[in-house]
């Protein structure tokens, strides 16, 4: 039986990456073909890039019929041209991939035979060094994925890249997450399903620049905390409740001096500090909240993950 392999590229500002990709991409799909039988199908899904990587994806869509491309109205990040990708694969498994080269596209074949011959649901992979990033980046991202796993019940797994390939049922109970805050690192571990890890080494991309700065992955890990944990709440309630312990032994002890030995003590120092520590500590819990209540905001008002210019996929336009 042949299978038909969906394979799903976010690309921003990609114009000199995408032309490596493709060759590399379609001399691998010939060999699976000449292999397993497997056919394929390219979702380029162009994030609102500013150079010319929609012009080259058309290009590659007029000469090979197999490449789909999806156009948004402006860059949504990743996660959103992740999820457009999947919404529009018609393939028996999808596969995520950067265009970048850092996926290495020679993986996909023992990927789907684990997928095919062993069963699994997903087929995933993960950098097991970080060489060439810098050594701060690498020690806050170790720190991350040891908080979250502590305080979240999705398995977030250290150097797992979106790189996998899936089944059509996986695929499915993604596509059922629909949330605006997409954190897919989590998402992947959320819905569960037998997933076998591949590992390798990190390597340079091929062309062009990374898209994150440390504050952009700053902020995109407070995203993900928010996303699948609640545990920041309630440390502002046991911090709360041992402060009110404090105030209470403090009391107690200022009642008993002031019967004991009068009332000698000047107070204005302490008390500045005091009501320094508190407002720090309550404006500070106030910050978790609103965290939570503005994420929360945002996923009422029910707007869409992307919005969609051009395309030349059938049925979700
Ligand atoms: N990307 C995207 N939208 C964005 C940022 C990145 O579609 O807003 C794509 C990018 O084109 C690439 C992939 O996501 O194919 C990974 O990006 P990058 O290589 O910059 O990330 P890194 O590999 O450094 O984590
Ligand atoms: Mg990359």
């Amino acid at each position: 039986m042949s299978y038909l392999i969906s394979i799903i590229v976010p690309c921003y500002n990609e114009e000199e990456s995408l032309p490596l990709f493709y060759d590399v991409i379609v001399k691998q799909a010939e060999l699976m073909k000449n292999k397993f039988d497997t056919d394929f199908e390219f979702i380029f899904v162009n994030d609102g890039s500013r150079d010319n990587t929609l012009d080259i994806i058309k290009s590659l869509s007029q000469k090979d019929e197999r490449v789909k491309y999806i156009s948004f109205s402006r860059n949504f990040g990743k996660e959103a041209a992740m999820y457009a990708g999947m919404k529009s694969a018609s393939g028996d498994f999808t596969a995520i991939m950067d265009a970048d080269l850092q996926d290495p596209p020679s993986l996909l074949e023992e990927m789907y035979r684990y997928i095919t011959e062993e069963n699994y649901d997903c087929v995933a992979t993960r950098r097991t060094t970080r060489k060439g990033e810098p050594h701060i980046r690498s020690f806050f991202a170790r720190c991350f994925y040891k908080l979250i796993n502590k305080i979240s019940k999705a398995n977030i797994v250290d150097g797992a890249r979106d790189f996998r390939l899936m089944t059509r049922q996986m695929v499915g109970a993604i596509l059922e997450m629909t949330e605006y805050n997409r954190f897919s690192k989590g998402i992947f571990g959320w819905v569960g399903f037998e997933t076998k890890w591949l590992e390798y080494e990190n390597t340079k991309r091929v062309a062009g620049e990374t898209k994150w700065s440390f504050w952009k992955l700053f902020l995109y890990s407070l995203d993900g905390i928010i996303a699948f944990s609640t545990v920041p709440l309630a440390i502002s309630s046991v911090i709360g409740f041992l402060l009110c312990i404090v105030a209470f032994v403090l009391i107690i002890t200022i009642i008993v001096k002031t019967l004991l030995f009068g009332d000698p003590v000047a107070g204005y120092p302490s008390l500045v500090c005091i009501i320094c520590f508190l407002s720090g500590i309550q404006l500070f819990c106030f910050g978790i909240l609103g965290q939570y209540l503005s994420k929360t905001y945002l996923e009422t008002k029910h707007r869409p993950i992307y919005i969609i210019k051009e395309t030349n996929t059938i049925g979700d336009k």
